[in-house]
């Protein structure tokens, strides 16, 4: 039997690579990706001890449309609302560039530290078509750089390929490890292209 999370591709499939395509009107197939992006999410983090899903592309499902979405509350998992986002574009970076962990369902059990700039403004469509703005600073803005980057088929371990101290893993207790760049990273096809 498959689950909602099976449907969540990961490298090396090289669909996370490739750029997705604009969504047009508003269809029964549109909303019903993002159905399945939010159930995908939601089902991956129920089957996660020490994580939170915060948010997908629908690449990451297979799905190469320009839409992403996010959890209404970080904090709070019983809150298992989203704001959906059809063809997100970042119109404004702003801040300081600050490096912080970031995980991803497609890069399985990967951390890293990617410098990000602390404050973006986005500009995206509703569900029902409307064009909306909104300004994120700190974690929320990391977040929409990171899948907004997956709209357009980059990753966030491409941020810092070069970097031989930004790789981490989880382990067991839910606590981050320094991965050892040679041996984990650097030649490690599943991640590459
Ligand atoms: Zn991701």
């Amino acid at each position: 039997m498959t689950s909602p999370r099976d449907s969540i591709i990961c490298l090396p499939n090289d669909h996370l690579r490739t750029r997705s395509q604009k969504v047009g009107i508003i269809t029964d197939e549109i909303r019903a990706i993002v159905e399945q992006m939010q159930e995908a999410t939601l089902d991956w983090e129920d089957n996660r001890e020490h994580e939170i899903g915060v948010a997908l592309a629908a690449v990451q499902i297979d799905s190469l449309y320009r839409i992403v979405v996010i959890r209404n509350n970080f904090d709070n998992k019983q809150d298992r609302t989203f704001q959906t986002y059809i063809n997100p574009e970042i119109t404004k970076f702003e801040g300081d560039i600050i490096e912080d962990y970031e995980g991803c369902l497609s890069v399985k059990d990967i951390y890293g530290r990617v410098p990000r700039y602390n404050k973006v403004k986005v500009k995206a469509n509703s569900l029902d078509g409307r064009e909306f703005r909104v300004t994120a600073e700190g974690f929320l803005a990391r977040i929409f750089q990171h899948e907004i980057d997956h709209t357009n088929g980059i990753l966030f371990i491409d941020h810092i390929k070069e970097d031989e101290k930004a790789f981490y893993e989880l382990n067991s207790e839910g606590q981050l490890e320094a991965l050892d760049y040679e041996k984990d990273v650097r030649d490690n096809n599943t991640l590459w292209k």
